[in-house]
């Protein structure tokens, strides 16, 4: 049976996540600790570490911003403005980008030159199907592309400073080391980068892919890394990152957000808005760990004191892990797969403690498709009472 969290609603199935003995998560705890942070003295040490590499890199740039075009880019472009560094912006194109995500992209633009990855479409789908059957998750390359080839980019560009946004072990719990971290790494991309244990490698020779095409998705050897000096600094290490009234901020700089309501999978309307298929991605992790989308806002919301825990109960119920119709449409089709074919995949990664089926074995829904759960008691004493053998 889930135990949850008994500060926010996070799940123990939520991977490297602990909790202390009075059944509160480490996310809430690093949420506690955040407020004993002297932030002053960490926007100095932001201020010395961009004098440090202002006017130092082989080009006109001083920094690499890798950039989706989202809530997040916007902030840390604004940020190292606001700081006297000259960023070159760098896109990996979403999956499925769409209208939305197009109109942020522009707007981005204000801040400085863009590069943009547009991949190759039929090689870029082989490699999200094949995340998709391995490891149940089709964003796989996406998470590959957004880490690696910025890293690239710095590389050939000769420009050490590569700054990333929020450190989400700090933001959503994990292992404590990794919490306290201000750098992002190749050991922290292939721990944490969302890879689940499936390398580029693998997939020479998968439905036809050669190393030719793959080549954009390797990391740089430690040696080009040394060579170039490149660090990479999580912005959410210097600043006090709290999504919410960034959003705001962005939203006077041009950012749009998703007026017509939610995104599909959640209550929040400001992130995850650049791709048709992304709400794919998060069912799939409700499907394996039981919680999803709105779990994770609604506990960031819980720890900036936004939402009692009552509050996010009722929205998790409302809207966690509701069969994703929207995005299925769109995504059967770009990959031109069958309802049954990928039904059988998700069904694969579902996980059957967590899901009721019937006397087959298959998943018993909902009359809207959705999955009927054989968990979900968020009260406190439910938190406290023995686990059955
Ligand atoms: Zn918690």
């Amino acid at each position: 049976m889930l135990r949850y969290c008994t500060h926010c609603v996070m799940p123990n199935t939520k991977p490297d996540l602990s909790f202390n003995e009075e059944g509160v998560c480490d996310a809430c705890l690093s949420a506690e600790h955040k407020k004993e942070i002297d932030w002053s003295a960490r926007e100095v040490e932001f201020r010395e570490l961009a004098q440090k590499f202002k006017n130092k890199s082989a080009s006109n740039y001083d920094c690499v911003i890798p950039i989706s075009g989202g809530k997040d880019s916007h902030y840390q472009v604004y940020m190292a403005r606001k700081y006297g560094l000259n960023p070159l912006m760098v896109n990996f194109e979403a999956t499925l980008r769409n209208d939305l995500g197009r109109k942020n992209l522009e707007n981005i633009r204000q801040f400085g030159d863009v590069i943009e990855f547009k991949k190759n479409p039929d090689a870029y789908k082989k490699m999200c199907l094949e995340g998709l059957r391995r490891v149940g998750d089709h964003e796989w390359p996406n998470h590959i592309g957004i880490f690696t080839f910025p890293i690239r980019v710095a590389v050939q560009f000769g420009i050490p400073l590569v700054i990333w946004g929020e450190n989400s072990q700090l933001e959503y719990g994990g292992p404590k080391a990794a919490r306290m971290k201000n750098v992002l790494d190749r050991r922290w991309l292939e721990e944490f980068g969302g890879l689940l244990g499936l390398r580029v490698d693998d997939l020479v020779g998968a439905q036809g892919l050669t190393q030719e095409d793959l080549i954009s998705y390797f990391y740089p050897s430690d040696e080009e890394l040394k060579k170039a000096g490149i660090f990479g600094a999580f912005l959410g290490y210097y600043f006090k990152w709290d999504a919410r009234p960034q959003v705001e901020l962005m939203k006077t700089l041009g950012f749009s957000i998703k007026e017509d309501g939610p995104v599909e999978g959640t209550y929040t309307n400001y992130e995850n808005l650049d791709d048709a298929v992304v709400a794919i991605h998060d069912y799939l992790k409700f499907v394996k760990f039981g919680f999803g989308r709105a779990t994770d806002h609604a506990c960031l919301d819980i720890r900036n004191k936004r939402l009692t825990r009552n509050e996010a109960v009722k929205l998790v119920t409302q809207y966690d892990g509701k069969w994703p119709h929207i995005a299925v449409a769109e995504f059967l089709r770009y990959f031109a797969l069958s309802l049954e074919e990928f039904d059988q995949i998700v069904d694969s990664f579902t996980n059957r403690s967590l899901f009721e089926t019937d006397a087959d074995g298959s998943f018993k829904r909902d009359a809207d498709r959705s999955l009927i759960k054989r968990y979900q008691n968020y009260s406190i004493e439910a938190q406290r009472e023995p686990v059955a053998p």
